[in-house]
């Protein structure tokens, strides 16, 4: 008999596949793993492509579980906190949110009160294997329980623990609706490009590969990346003139604005 943790998703969309799928390439079994959606012909295909356990019946699913993850659209959480509450309350989960903006205080009042609770602020990039995300747990959660979500959401990317609720603001502003940021980037440095006259296609190749190996390098490094950044700006290089143009534009107050416009926003949604 498997000794390894339950794991069940209520809700069968991109993130739960997501999830589910670096679960299993980092380890994880399909025979640990449940889910539930109201689409029997969805479930099937996931049965078949992942090897998992499905069901149409969303409490059925919660009852098999050590941990349930709650991977709905915010819009029908209630209700499906509040279908599950009786089995839940009961089995005692822990229970996990993908939910932007639910309080763990909302969430926990859906569910009956008094359940362990972590909140999970994951990004986009975690369809690619490739997102960061921030967790939050409510006094209840044991740090085995932790350890268990920490390695899920390690699966698909990093995870790192804020000790405050409030500060899951803070990473929504950053990582949560930081692709976006990094895209604009990407869309004005091609055009910039093409303009040069350098073809569309090229432009965008040389971009998301300069892209990707400044976050291979800045994540690698021993220096900050201000260091990294003064290390290739030779003193009257074509580097020092740009940065000098962006740096003289404003760029840095135009980040810390549009950081704290989607602070607020985040604040004012939850
Ligand atoms: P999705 O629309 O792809 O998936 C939602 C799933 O819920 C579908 O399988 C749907 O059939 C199922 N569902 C609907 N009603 C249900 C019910 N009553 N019971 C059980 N299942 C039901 O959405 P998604 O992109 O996977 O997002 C899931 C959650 O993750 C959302 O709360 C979203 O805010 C959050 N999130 C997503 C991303 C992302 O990158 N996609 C990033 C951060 C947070």
């Amino acid at each position: 008999m498997s000794t390894s943790p339950t794991i069940s998703f209520i809700g069968a969309g991109n993130m739960a596949s997501a999830i589910i799928g670096g679960m299993l390439d980092s380890g994880f079994k399909a025979g640990d793993i449940w889910v539930s959606a109201p689409d029997d012909n969805h479930l099937q295909t996931l049965r078949k492509r992942f090897g998992i356990s499905v069901t149409t019946d969303n409490r059925y699913c919660a009852e098999q579980a050590d941990m349930v993850v709650l991977a709905v659209k915010p819009q029908v959480m209630a209700d499906v906190c509040r279908d599950i509450a009786p089995v839940v309350q009961n089995t005692r989960p822990l229970m996990v949110s993908i939910a932007a903006g639910l309080t763990a205080g909302t969430l926990d009042q859906w569910l009956g009160g008094g359940l362990p609770l972590v909140r999970v602020m994951p990004n986009t990039p975690s369809l690619v294997g490739k997102g960061a995300a921030g967790l939050y747990a409510n006094s209840q959660v044991k740090d085995d329980q932790k350890k268990m979500v920490q390695s899920v959401f390690e699966s698909i990317g990093t995870a790192l623990w804020v000790d405050d609720e409030n500060l899951l603001h803070a990473v929504t502003a950053l990582s949560g609706s930081g692709p976006a940021y990094f895209f604009l980037m990407l869309e004005a440095l091609e055009s910039a490009a093409t303009e040069a006259g350098i073809d569309a296609d090229t432009a965008r190749k040389l971009a998301i590969q300069t892209m990707a190996g400044a976050a291979e390098m800045a994540g690698r490094s021993e220096h900050d990346p201000a260091q990294l950044k003064r290390n290739v700006m030779s003193p009257g290089g074509t580097t020092e003139q740009a940065i000098h143009t962006f740096e003289d534009g404003g760029l840095r107050e135009l980040v810390q604005k549009a950081y704290g416009a989607a602070f607020t926003r985040s604040q004012e949604m939850s």
